[in-house]
């Protein structure tokens, strides 16, 4: 058997990012060469072109870049946000703030993850960060 390179090999990193998910690990890849972490997780670092890449554990903690407010009747479940979030560790992601008014959300609001299975896939969601006074 021919052998394939071993970085190729197995499931791609959709699926490991959902598999971690399912383990209510919040993970993404950090690159090795330049340090960076990268959001949707891809086989070669978006910043350098780099293979060499690591999963790590993210600390949770993130930031409202942009948020929207969508409208939605209240027997639909009522209005929501769709937020654009970034990370302590640098990705943003588009997501949404849970816990609070979807008018409320603020940008700059410190948030934090959480993962939601409620629906078929597990997500990220993020809640308003308690202050710390
Ligand atoms: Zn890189």
């Amino acid at each position: 058997m021919a052998s394939s390179n071993p970085k190729f090999a197995g499931p791609g990193p959709d699926q490991i990012y959902l598999d971690h998910l399912r383990q209510q690990n919040f993970s993404l890849p950090k690159c090795l060469s330049c340090g960076e972490f990268h959001f949707f997780p891809r086989v070669v670092c978006p910043h350098c072109g780099s293979y060499d890449l690591e999963w790590q554990a993210l600390s949770g903690k993130a930031e409202v870049y942009s948020t929207t407010t969508i409208r939605r009747k209240p027997e639909r479940g009522g209005n929501y946000n769709v937020s654009l979030i970034t990370l302590e560790e640098g990705p943003r992601l588009m997501s949404r703030v849970e816990g609070i008014d979807p008018e409320l959300v603020s940008i700059g609001a410190k948030v934090s993850a959480s993962i939601n299975n409620e629906g078929d896939e597990p997500f990220v969601v993020f809640t308003p960060m308690q202050e710390s006074k």
